[in-house]
């Protein structure tokens, strides 16, 4: 008979279910149109009911099947009781069917750490710029990020009635990342992604410095990396602190997992064991191919003004 399918494997499998179950919670709450908005640190720093109802049924969905894997999400909630029908027991087969990389094929579940954003682009779902919204869900393992499934409830949304709502992209270092096609940004052209709601002095002296042809300003860590893969960007630039462990998890292994890299500002790579600091305080810097270039160009002196 068939061995049972390496941990890592089933996790990713059962994480692609949960965000689409996560997605349809999104887009139920916004068609209420109750989105029980709170601030968190201040206006720009929003929650909504889909961010807190997602993050339950996340969390409690995967800790169910997983008991023994560290999850870290993003919003702190009350220790209420999860109801049955936020839970997603299902699993995606056709990752089942993926080999496991020969170095993941070991890995026992309290070596794994999960980040989760139930919703990243909160400030453009209240604003209503619905295609910046993502559901991530980053896989850490030995302080990497090695696997990721980001969720984009509303792509589609404007292709009308005929189109498919929502899709599901994941991947794992050493296999890939399935769920889009895979394009590289024009050739000889520096497009630069950044925040629309995060902005700053630094943000965007640190853009201007580059030199870009143009520059796109967008809600979400998980939209920008989606950028990046789609061929809309060559780099994702942002010069400030803001930008925590569950926004990055889940877009850089996908990112990786297709050959691009990502970094803080200073190049240095971002570590998601779960004793780490939330913060990326020294800001994020990436792209599908073009890294190095981007790199050799932040100015020494925004490099001083982000310390990680
Ligand atoms: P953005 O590119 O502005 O959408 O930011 C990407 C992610 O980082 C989102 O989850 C934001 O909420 C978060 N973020 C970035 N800057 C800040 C900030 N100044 N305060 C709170 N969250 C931030
Ligand atoms: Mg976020
Ligand atoms: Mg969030």
């Amino acid at each position: 008979s068939m061995a049972s399918p390496a941990l890592l494997m089933r996790v990713v499998a059962s994480a692609y279910s949960v965000a689409e179950k996560a997605a349809t919670i999104v887009r139920n709450v916004m068609a209420t149109g109750d989105l029980g908005i709170v601030e968190k640190t201040g206006a720009n720093d929003l929650q909504t009911k889909a961010d807190r109802l997602v993050q339950m049924s996340i969390c409690a969905s995967l800790s169910r099947k997983f008991p023994k894997v560290t999850i870290i999400g993003e919003e702190e909630l009350p220790t209420d009781e999860v109801t049955e029908e936020l839970i997603e027991d299902g699993h995606c087969e056709e990752i089942l069917k993926k080999t496991c990389p020969a170095q993941y094929t070991g890995i026992k579940e309290e070596e794994l750490v999960i980040w989760v954003d139930p919703l990243d682009g909160t400030k453009e779902y209240t604003e209503g710029l619905l295609d910046h919204v993502t559901v991530l869900i980053g896989i850490a393992y030995g302080g990497k990020a090695i696997a990721g499934v980001i969720n984009q409830p509303y792509y589609n949304y404007e292709a009308g009635a005929d189109a498919v709502l929502g899709r599901t992209i994941w991947g794992v270092l050493g296999i890939g990342a399935f769920g889009f096609q895979l394009t590289e940004a024009p050739a000889g052209k520096h497009i630069i992604v950044t925040t629309r709601s995060h902005s700053s002095t630094l943000v965007n002296d640190c853009i201007s410095a580059l030199n870009p042809d143009s520059v796109i300003r967008v809600g979400g860590a998980g939209n920008k990396i989606i950028q990046l893969i789609e061929g809309k960007a060559s780099a994702y630039v942002f010069a400030s602190p803001g930008c925590k462990k569950w926004d990055t998890c889940a877009p850089e292994a996908i990112l990786h997992a297709v050959g691009g890299k990502i970094t803080d500002i200073h190049g240095n790579s971002f570590q998601y064991n779960k004793e780490v600091k939330h913060m990326n305080s020294a800001g994020v810097l990436a792209s599908l191919r073009n890294y190095d270039y981007y790199a050799s160009r932040i100015p020494n002196t925004v490099k001083q003004s982000l310390v990680p």
